[in-house]
């Protein structure tokens, strides 16, 4: 039990509900482990003092059916409710819900999800902070042609037309000179409004060949917030990440304090409460912010394994009303860390590779982690995202960290399905990956997209 939390829903699926009962079973809280009829066989779901199936394979009448998740909460008579990632984690109505109906949402007030959901009001309250943000229109693009030109030449091309209520790589267009401009405002908006049914939009420069990297902060709405130092997750394949390290190579341990402090003071100034990630485009030595995930990422395993942090139990703690446990001063960074995400997949065309495991043995040894809900003779279903798993490795250096994935995927058996794991055990031998600080662009000029 902490604080008022004796147990906590889990509304979410796959290795992210297995992180998050291992983090409560160590707490000493108790689980419900929410699950849809395509997941009655997860190992987690036994694993959990109490199930609800909530719901028909179907994502929209399952995981993300707010009312039957509060009836979930309801019906077990717990106290808390942790939406992991993706599905509802960063939907502010549903933070609202589950507080109005007396649970604690594990994860930042409903108003902060709702600010920083919106791209624009996000943005402007980053430059109130002090961060740093991609120069553009500083608020919604105008209706008039000759206005939308004047605003594009002082930003200047190529410029990014963006839909302020966009969300996972959606809704972005790249304007390279003014001959397409009027028309790819038009799209987008179009686009924007039919997507998220809000046609706002905004412009701003478009980077060329930046690298993705993203500050970790805990804060807890008592005025206390540090940050975990940086990712880097500039390894993607159409805006999805494949593998992160931490820390990101180059950067130095001044540059690491000032932008930390920068996203410490954003979340001082905005009140945040809760696990966090600031996410920058980084070109030239200098960061550009573009968003914030007010919930766990994928990736946080990176940054446990070089704070020695468990991020999953300081969430918890955090919306059981506890102070931060963690001074600044306290951080500090050991070695490096890497995380290749396994995904039920085809390693060359893509195509999802769902079905059942026949055969499954996992990496071990010193400074590997395997963080997988997954088993032998486990059947991935078709519904859900594809990953199924990420390995996760640590040492004393960033080669050290390498060599030992390496190792890993090596010794990694999935039997039965097809898995991006061929492709992740090229790309750690790849000599440009190894010697580090690539674009975002690397990986999909690398597989020739
Ligand atoms: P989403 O919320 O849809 O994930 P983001 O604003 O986080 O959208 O952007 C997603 C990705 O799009 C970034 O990781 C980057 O690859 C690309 N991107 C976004 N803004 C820019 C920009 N101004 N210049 C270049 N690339 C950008």
């Amino acid at each position: 039990m902490i604080g008022s939390i004796d147990k906590l829903v889990i509304a979410n699926r796959g290795e992210i509900a297995l992180r998050i009962l291992r983090a409560c079973h160590q707490l000493g809280i108790k689980t419900v482990a929410l699950y849809s009829t395509a997941d009655s066989d997860a190992k987690y779901v036994r694993l959990a003092d109490e199930s609800v199936c909530i719901g028909p394979a179907q994502a929209s009448s399952s995981y993300l059916d707010i009312a039957s998740v509060i009836a979930a909460a309801e019906v077990t008579e717990a106290h808390a409710i942790h939406p992991g990632y993706g599905f509802l984690s960063e939907n502010a109505d549903f933070a609202d819900r589950v507080e109005q109906s007396g649970f604690v949402f594990v994860g930042p007030k409903a108003e902060t999800i709702r600010t920083l959901g919106d791209k624009i009001s996000a943005i402007k309250v980053m430059q109130e902070a002090g961060v740093p943000c991609v120069p553009g229109s500083n608020g919604p693009v105008p209706e008039n042609g000759l206005e939308i030109l004047e605003l594009a030449n002082q930003i200047g091309f190529p410029l990014m037309i963006k839909a302020s209520g966009g969300g996972g790589g959606k809704g972005m267009r790249v304007c390279w000179d003014q001959s397409d401009l009027v028309r790819a405002v038009q799209l987008t908006r179009k686009e924007a409004a039919a997507a998220f049914g809000n046609d706002t939009i905004y412009m701003e420069r478009f980077l060329e060949n930046p690298r993705h990297i993203e500050f970790q902060v805990l804060a807890d709405g008592l005025g206390n917030a540090i940050h975990l130092g940086e990712r880097d997750c500039s390894m993607q394949r159409r805006h999805q990440k494949v593998i992160e390290e931490a820390p990101a190579p180059g950067i130095t341990e001044q540059q690491r304090q000032e932008m930390g402090a920068k996203c410490v003071e954003a979340c001082k100034y905005l009140n945040y409460r809760g696990a966090g990630t600031f996410e920058f485009l980084y070109e030239n030595s200098e960061f550009f912010f573009i968003e914030v995930n007010t919930r766990i990422q994928v990736e946080h395993p990176v940054t446990e394994m070089i704070t020695g942090i468990d991020i999953l139990q300081e969430q918890i703690r955090i919306a059981a009303g506890e102070p931060l446990r963690f001074r600044q001063e306290q951080i500090g960074i050991v070695g490096h860390a890497f995380e290749c995400r396994i995904n039920a997949e085809d390693p060359q065309t893509f195509a999802p590779s769902p079905g059942r495991i026949t055969n499954y043995h996992v990496a071990g040894g010193p400074g590997v982690r395997v963080d997988s809900h997954v088993y032998s003779n486990y059947v991935v279903p078709p519904y859900y995202d594809s990953m199924i798993g990420k390995v996760i490795t640590h040492g004393m250096n960033r080669s050290e960290a390498l060599s030992r994935m390496n190792g890993a995927l090596q010794e990694m058996v999935i039997d039965g399905i097809k898995t991006n794991i061929p492709l992740h055990r090229e790309l750690v031998v790849d000599p440009k990956f190894v010697e580090g600080g690539l674009d975002i662009h690397y990986l999909e000029k690398k597989l020739n997209l």
